[in-house]
């Protein structure tokens, strides 16, 4: 780069050598969709997610200078995260479908440590600290969308995801806000959607709702699968587990339905550890020093040890997905966004998938499921053998009911089996 470039396009420079892919500037001022943000919350729209209405952080979101005076400017950057297709796992019913941005390593400890370097490099550039600075991926009430499209990165797409006209839509967003006046870039003013709205008529759920009067993209996030499979703690709700068919955490169908994520557009990651996580058997420990698993320290840990792998991310089966333990659970979740639904979460919708599944060989998987230390399991594997509805998962649930003490799980039991 020449040495008299300016500020702007050496910090963009150096975000790019650092691994983003693209990055751009926004001015930080007051959200030009407050109102509409405030009716959606108003609305209940962002379901158990609590987080998003708390007064505090809601000021925070809406008008991030007005919250910390002195903050001047974002720099928005975007990492791809695509790790290629899933084989044939979403037409498969026996095997899960992760979403693609969780099939490799959690994207919050790859992009925060980048944002910090790229902080670092800048107080350097400008020869000061600048202490007001917040590197944040997801981990701060910040409108990173909004942010990306006054940065010129691309629009909101019926979907509600940023849209970049070069690369469609499957990458992370970072933000570092800044006490630095910098010189903004055009913000992205065009809505390309046009006539198109494939990702309405593919979702599901029925969660996209299409665009408000002010133009904004709004869906009922209490629809919507990813919510239903990751923030969602309690019981998905019955009459929409149908429709999640073999999605175990997240969703992406209206990402693969946009004309903008076909293969003219779409790149896969730069980054190795967003690519799926393969199989592998549980980990050994042997004695030694440092951090490290837990060796096995019961005959039953030795025995699991010597029997399950660990099962990858990329279409796994939903029969090895629902044997896991808790040490197992802790090994396939380490490391990963995945590991935000806990393992009550994440088994709730694997017994959901193997409802939808259906087929009988699920049966013992899911009888065994009955005896889960987690009510919310043993709850959805109730559905799940009343779904497949053998003379095995019936007797399984009768025998069930008759012992069961907690109240949501025989609720779900006397659903399954009425009187
Ligand atoms: S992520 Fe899935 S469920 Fe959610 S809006 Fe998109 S298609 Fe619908
Ligand atoms: S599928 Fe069509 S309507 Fe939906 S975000 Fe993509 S271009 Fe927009």
């Amino acid at each position: 780069m020449a040495a008299d470039a300016t500020l702007e396009s050496r910090l963009k420079a150096r975000a790019l050598e650092l691994g983003f892919d693209r990055a751009g500037i926004a001015r930080l001022g007051p959200s030009e969709h407050a109102a509409f943000y405030r009716a959606w919350l108003a609305q209940g729209r962002h379901g158990e997610m609590a987080y998003l209405a708390r007064a505090d952080a809601v000021q925070r979101r809406l008008e991030p200078a007005a919250s910390q005076p002195g903050l001047r400017s974002a720099l928005v950057v975007c990492q791809n995260y695509h790790p290629g297709d899933d084989g044939a796992a979403d037409d498969d019913p026996s095997r899960g479908v992760v979403a693609r941005y969780a099939r490799g390593r959690d994207y919050h400890r790859v992009i925060k440590p980048k944002l910090v370097e790229l902080l670092r490099w800048l107080e350097a550039e400008v020869g000061q600290a600048l202490p007001l600075a917040r590197a944040s991926v997801d981990t701060a009430p910040v409108l990173e969308r909004e942010l990306a499209r006054r940065a010129g990165i691309g629009w909101f797409g019926r979907n509600t995801m940023m849209i970049d006209p070069r690369a469609g839509s499957y990458f992370f967003l970072g933000t570092l806000l800044l006490e630095l006046e910098l010189e903004t870039d055009l913000a992205f003013a065009e809505d390309r959607c046009g006539s198109c709205d494939a990702c309405l008529g593919a979702c599901p759920t029925g969660a996209l709702l299409g665009r408000d009067d002010a133009g904004a993209p709004v869906i009922d996030a209490r629809r919507c699968i990813s919510y239903l499979t990751i923030e969602l703690r309690g019981p998905i709700p019955r009459e929409l587990r149908p429709a999640i068919g073999n999605r175990v955490f997240g969703c992406d169908i209206c990402q693969s339905v946009c004309p903008f994520n076909n293969a003219r557009f779409v790149r896969l990651t730069r980054e190795p550890g967003y690519l799926a996580r393969a199989p592998r058997p549980p980990e050994q420990t042997g004695p030694g020093p440092g951090p490290g698993p837990k060796r096995p320290d019961s005959e039953s840990d030795s025995g699991r040890a010597a029997a399950a792998a660990i099962p990858g991310t990329s279409g796994p089966a939903l029969l090895d997905l629902i044997a896991m333990d808790e040490a197992a659970w802790d090994e396939f979740s380490r490391g990963s966004a995945i590991r935000r639904a806990r393992r009550a979460g994440f088994l709730r919708n694997v017994a959901v998938a193997l409802g939808n599944w259906g087929a009988p060989e699920a049966v013992p998987a899911l009888v065994r499921a009955l005896e889960d230390p987690e009510p919310l399991v043993r709850g959805h594997a109730a559905w799940a053998l009343q779904r497949i509805g053998t003379a095995e998962a019936q007797a399984a649930l009768e025998e069930r009911r008759a012992v069961e003490e907690d109240a949501y799980v025989r609720d779900e039991l006397i659903a399954a089996v009425p009187d």
